[in-house]
């Protein structure tokens, strides 16, 4: 247990105690990295013919886990398992329910440095930003049981409709789907899989996970949290293997009843019309990209904008969704933003991000690696110039893993294709414009919605606000200008081609979208149907137990 209370906002000023703890998790962890892990369905472990090594992208020479190739057939075990679980656990009272789900938040809870030190070797993300995706994970989860027990289950009277001569009862139930599939993505691998699995399961769904390929052994170990939290056998299965085969596999089935995607556009449109492929609509839940905007305006305080956008451009290597891929400047304060940008990122400290310096990581894989060779390529064919970076990392360590260059690039024209693709690197294009409204035009210009940032003064802010479509907006704020959000705070999800939804998670509205609503009529005659005023029976009086009985069919 940390002993203190980590979000994003603390994250600026940890004490002290938190980098003893994280130290002493990643030597212990060092000590005992390459074991076998199995999937896990219907309470058991299940290994497969094939596995697979998962190495580090800090250093490929460490291999943190072997983990489970598995196919069609473990997809097929790990729905049956949950269907099988579904009719008890859907009729568990929803307190119970809760109250596991609280359980499994305050296992997170307990092992944050182990999981926190995990997540850096396996994802490549900094100190701060791994315990940051462990901690979200417990609040995610507490947030989906909170909102369930706030509403009382979401069990709730409707109004009597006003027939005369009876006594109706009207309520409204939200009642679990059935068995619901969870694929996350690599980068944000625990809050990812725990969001959407602790709505389903308090919600009473049972849940079937399958991780990104690359951060299949952090979320091997947020099912050991479930695990020792004591839900029944069935409630949550957990299998590892490729998306394009178990994956496919498990989108392909008719026997699942919703799922959660949380991934790339192009991944996610597919499986949203491969699950529509059906008699009937699921429902499903896409989280997809991003490509968001920090506009600064001339009125802005130049300082707070600087911090936020290297901030939000480099967190994870330009790995979030939420990253600040576009900054768009009114031209009066044009020069002196790119010249402090360029100060700000040539600050950052790239290299091991287990190390307490380090502020970029290396990016998740050999593919992300050559994507970056690529698209400086492009950009520089395209007519962009490099601020700062450019470039992969070599020498030493750098040589080990996959570290790129934080890098900003100037005078790439906005009809370049990479203003509009999410490149997910650490790669950021900044442009100029005469006025806010331009500026505003060319933020709104993209397929997607996600997050936005702006830097003006208190009269722009509305406008902002107002005209930007995004699902989280933030003004002036120096923390990241489009990055980090906490649950309970801002609500995470977005507009567009970035979210289906358009309910955040950690949100008020979030934990509902794993339910379907159920209304129930109850009719009761009022205490003698025959003396109702204005009517007259003519049914022949009848023995009372007869009577009794005909009601009851
Ligand atoms: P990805 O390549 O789309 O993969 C996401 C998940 O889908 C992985 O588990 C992947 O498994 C699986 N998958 C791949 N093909 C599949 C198929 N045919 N059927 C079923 N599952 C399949 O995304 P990523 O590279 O991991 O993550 C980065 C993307 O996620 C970015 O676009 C980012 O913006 C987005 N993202 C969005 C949010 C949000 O909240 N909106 C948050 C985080 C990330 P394998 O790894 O085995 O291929
Ligand atoms: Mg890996």
């Amino acid at each position: 247990m940390a002993g203190f209370k980590l979000t994003y906002a603390t994250m600026f000023n940890p004490p002290e105690a938190l980098h003893a703890g994280f130290d002493k998790a990643v030597t212990d962890l060092k000590k005992n990295l390459g074991k076998e892990y199995g999937m896990i369905v219907d309470g058991k472990d299940v290994f497969a013919d094939e596995k697979w090594e998962d190495r580090s992208p800090v250093n490929t020479d460490w291999i943190l886990a072997r983990l489970q190739k598995g196919n069609a057939t473990h997809a097929q075990q790990a729905i049956a398992a949950a269907r099988k679980a579904f009719p008890a656990w859907s009729r568990t009272p929803w307190q119970e329910r809760v109250k596991l789900v609280r359980k499994a938040a305050s296992n997170i809870e307990k092992r944050i440095f182990e999981l926190g030190a995990a997540m850096a070797l396996e994802v490549g993300k900094n100190r701060m930003e791994s315990l940051g995706d462990v901690q979200e994970t417990a609040d995610l989860m507490s947030y989906s049981a909170l909102m369930v027990e706030e509403n009382k289950g979401f069990i709730r009277a409707m109004g009597k409709d006003p027939l005369v001569g009876y006594d109706p009862t009207n309520t409204s139930v939200l009642r679990p789907y059935g068995v619901w599939l969870i694929v996350s993505p690599f980068n944000f691998p625990f809050a990812l899989t725990g969001g959407p699995t602790g709505a389903a399961l308090s919600a009473g769904n049972t849940v079937v996970i399958k991780p990104a390929t690359d951060t299949a052994w952090i979320v091997r170990l947020y099912a050991e949290c479930l695990r020792d939290a004591g839900f029944p056998d069935g409630v949550v299965n957990f299998i590892t293997g490729p998306g394009s085969t178990l994956g496919q596999a498990l989108v392909d089935s008719p026997e699942l009843d919703g799922a959660t995607f949380t991934g790339s556009f192009d991944v996610g449109m597919k499986m949203y019309r491969d699950f529509a492929k059906r008699n009937y609509i699921r429902p499903v839940i896409l989280e997809l990209g991003g490509k968001n905007p920090a506009i600064v305006s001339r009125n802005a305080n130049l300082g707070d904008a600087v911090t936020g956008i290297v901030r939000s451009a480099f967190g994870l290597q330009g790995q979030k969704c939420s990253a600040a891929s576009r900054v768009i400047v009114e031209e009066p304060v044009y020069d002196e933003i790119v010249s402090r940008l360029k100060e700000a990122t040539e600050k950052l400290v790239i290299g091991d991000p287990t190390e307490r310096a380090t502020y970029l990581g290396p990016v998740i894989n050999q593919n992300s690696y050559n994507d970056f060779k690529n698209f400086t390529e492009e950009i520089n064919q395209g007519g962009g110039k490099f601020l700062t970076g450019g470039h992969v990392k070599s020498g030493g360590i750098y040589d080990k893993g996959y570290f790129c260059e934080p890098t900003l690039v100037t005078d790439l024209p906005f009809d370049h294709r990479l203003w509009q693709a999410e490149m997910f690197l650490p790669i950021t294009t900044i442009g100029k414009v005469s006025n806010l409204n331009e500026g505003m035009k060319i933020a709104n210009s993209v397929n997607y919605g996600l997050t936005a940032g702006f830097y003006g003064s208190a009269s722009e802010v509305d406008w902002f606000f107002d005209k930007i479509e995004a699902g989280v907006t933030y003004a002036n704020r120096p923390q990241g200008a489009t990055t980090g959000a906490w649950p309970g705070f801002q609500p995470f999800g977005g507009w567009k081609g970035s979210g289906a939804s358009g309910k955040n998670a950690g949100g008020y509205y979030y934990v509902q979208l794993y339910m379907h609503e159920q209304i129930r009529t109850l009719i009761k005659p009022k205490a003698d149907r025959k003396s109702s005023p204005g009517k007259k029976s003519n049914r022949k009086p009848v023995k009372k137990s007869a009577s009794k009985k005909s009601r009851r069919r």
